[in-house]
């Protein structure tokens, strides 16, 4: 058979299969399972252990057994005490005999004959003198060679499909995979194969339903891994290549005076860890193709200033550039930090956020955006509606980009015509990950803090504790400090959750007397948070009391101690987040935690999150704790779901993958060579089944 009609065959819809009419075709399409491919890649939840196998007469009391004997009897009674019906078949060996029990299934009367021979499998008790069985499966022997599925040997179960009882399922796939494993063509060469000492393709799947021994089984399962990083990375690396390959929309010319011109305006010497991301920036930025890079750095590493290298490259080129951030208030503290960095330049900034957006104001500045008379352009995801428009947008930067979905980050790309992009974030990732995630974006990573940075001292107080606390506090404000206190929402409805951070404000504000204390919480409107985060940062008000908002990206540098209540609340990465805010100046920074951890979980979390600062460490904590899916939350990122591949268990396999993947996107870029057309079927399959990638960052 040629490899065409083989893919063929792999991807034939189910409602061709042996015993699956139209009716049963819809069943299983609406569980997503559409072509043979899809029912072998059904993969099995677990499998239950069914191997041993005994004579009758070796059956002992407490054991889960699996035992085949003949029907020599059977019968449904009603039980005295309940009457509840109660099935029972004498199941006979050449050692013995014993009785089957099935609790109101009388039915099974009619599925059992007299002579059938028949393995079932559970759990062995006593009764009155003798021995019985409850079995949790039973199988009919089907004559001569017959290979017994659901009562014996090492059982998958499934996810189960509505419309199918659970052993009609397994037969279904029992038979696809008999009938098409042999036939699956191999993605790899044997030489790879061997390389990567991995089995083939049909043996993988046939083993992962039915394995022999567990070793088997995770033989298969590391090769069905294998396979399903590899058909990630292979869009990955298509993906990067057309990037590469495509055209830069807006080349941008960087020489010594712009250069010069950029730096002047930052107020501060560069890292050096800042000097080398800027000059890969540098580096994209000038080169024909359009920039698709991902700046990785902790919570106050200084990614803003390298945000502003790029976007002023862009206006010094006479063209347009944009920043997103996730919040109205980060968005405004950036706008203040470029007009300050800019002052008395010729640069025209304008800041677009939902607030903003609907006032007449708003509409002239869309129309001057659209006209080109704005050259840079900071605002929230406001950014993305239809109406705005840019004359020559040429540099996008997205901050913080966790927060934004995949779609959203896509979608400004579009704003312009293969404009340069980079995107940042302070969750940080292992990089075998961040490969995955973002793998056809380059990296930069920021792994120096700003000097001067006094580490933060992080502490957890018992409650007990609470007067010290608040002593120190009011200390710290009257050297001229200022603190934040941070309340997570409490409460599920919004009304409770704005009286308790009510609550939390009078008495703090009663507390801290004389110093004036603000609130942030999230039900004001950006005119009156904006008017809030102003008091706080001028120092009009002394303390800030707060529920999640704060969380991203603001810089009071003044303000150096941190009080966290109900710590046990916040993820791991979120308190990482929020300790950010603070030991941003000269001064030594506090973080002081407040709560009850009561489950191990939150003491694991907390006990990490006092013993490191250090964000990279965190973030792999976190992953661990959480698992990939939360942490990510996986529709949020767009982070591929894995069906059998582990991202933190499986990692040394996805390395494995992205090379071999890229290798051959390099040699055969459009799949056209030897298992090219079965790679091009897995990947349409693929694009169809799930959402799309981290396309653009
Ligand atoms: P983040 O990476 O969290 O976005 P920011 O860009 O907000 O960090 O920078 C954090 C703080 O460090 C800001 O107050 C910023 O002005 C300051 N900063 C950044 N780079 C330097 C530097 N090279 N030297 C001194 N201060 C710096
Ligand atoms: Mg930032």
């Amino acid at each position: 058979m040629n490899a065409d009609s083989q893919v063929e065959k792999l991807f034939l819809p189910l409602r061709f299969l042996k015993g699956v009419g139209p009716k049963r075709a819809e069943l299983l399409s609406a569980a997503g399972l559409h072509t043979v491919y899809d029912l072998l890649h059904w993969i099995p939840r677990t499998h239950y252990d069914r191997r041993r196998m005994r004579r009758i007469a070796d059956a002992r009391p407490g054991d889960v057994e699996t035992l085949q004997g003949v029907v020599l009897s059977m019968g449904v009674q009603r039980t005295r005490r309940r009457g509840m019906t109660l099935f029972h078949l004498r199941l006979g060996d050449e050692s013995g005999a014993i009785d089957a029990v099935w609790f109101r299934q009388a039915y099974l009367e009619k599925v059992f004959r007299i002579g059938d021979e028949v393995i079932v499998s559970g759990r062995v008790d006593t009764f009155h003198e003798g021995l019985q069985i409850k079995p949790d499966e039973f199988e009919i022997v089907g004559g001569e060679g017959y290979e017994p599925i659901h009562a014996a040997g090492l059982v998958p179960a499934y996810p189960p499909v509505e419309g199918f009882g659970r052993k009609a399922l397994r037969r279904l796939i029992h038979d696809a995979v008999a009938g098409y494993a042999p036939l699956v063509p191999d993605a790899l060469d044997p030489e790879l194969r061997q390389k990567r000492g991995l089995m083939p393709a049909g043996a993988a799947l046939k083993a992962m339903h039915f394995p022999h021994s567990e070793e088997e089984k995770e033989e298969a399962r590391r090769r069905l891994a294998y396979d399903e990083f590899y058909v990630c990375e292979l869009t990955l690396a298509m993906r990067r290549r057309g990037i590469r390959h495509a055209r830069a929309g807006r080349k941008l010319v960087i020489g010594d005076a712009l250069d010069a011109r950029i730096r002047a305006r930052f107020p501060f010497l560069l890292t050096r860890a800042q000097e080398r991301v800027i000059g890969e920036l540098r580096g994209d930025l000038t080169a024909d193709r359009p920039m698709n890079r991902l700046l990785q750095g902790d919570v106050g590493s200084g990614k803003t200033v390298v945000a502003a290298y790029a976007l002023l490259a862009a206006v010094g080129n006479d063209m347009q550039a944009a920043i997103m951030a996730p919040t109205e208030i980060l968005a405004e503290q950036h706008a203040r930090t470029f007009g300050g960095m800019l002052q008395g330049s010729r640069v025209r900034i304008r800041a677009l956020t939902g607030g903003a957006r609907q006032s007449r104001r708003g509409r002239e500045i869309r129309d001057a955006v659209a006209a080109g008379e704005v050259d840079l352009v900071i605002g929230t995801h406001a950014l993305l509606e239809e109406d705005i428009r840019f004359k020559h947008l040429a540099v996008v930067v997205i901050d913080e980009q966790q927060k934004f979905g995949v779609l959203q980050r896509a979608a400004l790309r579009l704003k312009g015509e293969r404009p340069h992009v980079l995107v940042m974030t302070a969750t940080p990732i292992p990089r075998t990950l961040a490969m995955t995630l973002y793998g056809d974006l380059d990296l930069s990573v920021l792994d120096e803090m700003p000097p001067g940075r006094k580490p933060v001292t992080t502490l957890f107080r018992p409650e007990s504790q609470r007067g010290e606390v608040m002593a120190f506090v009011r200390k710290l404000l009257r050297e001229g400090r200022q603190a934040y206190f941070v309340s997570p929402l409490v409460e599920a409805s919004e009304t409770l959750d704005l009286e308790s951070a009510t609550r939390l404000h009078e008495k703090l504000a009663a507390e801290l007397a004389p110093h004036p204390v603000s609130m942030l919480h999230g039900r004001m409107t950006s005119a009156e948070k904006e008017a809030v985060m102003n008091r706080f940062r001028t120092g009009d008000a002394r303390a800030l009391v707060s529920t999640l908002v704060i969380e991203v990206g603001i810089d009071v540098p003044n303000a150096t101690v941190l009080v966290i209540e109900n710590s046990e609340r916040f993820g791991l990465s979120q308190l990482h987040q929020l300790r950010g805010r603070i030991g941003r100046g000269a001064q030594e920074g506090y973080c002081i935690l407040f709560g009850d951890p009561a489950s191990e979980p939150a003491r694991e979390r907390i006990k990490a999150f006092t013993e490191t600062a250090d964000g990279f460490k965190i973030a792999e904590v976190d992953l661990k704790l959480r698992g990939p899916g939360d942490f990510f939350g996986t529709r949020q990122s767009g982070l591929p779901e894995f069906r059998v591949a582990n991202l933190i268990g499986d990692a040394a396999l996805l390395a494995w993958a992205r090379e071999d993947a890229f290798a051959r996107v390099e040699e055969d870029p459009q799949l056209r060579l030897g298992s090219g057309p079965l790679l091009r079927a897995m990947l349409g399959r693929r694009s169809r089944a799930r959402a799309p990638l981290a396309t653009v960052g």
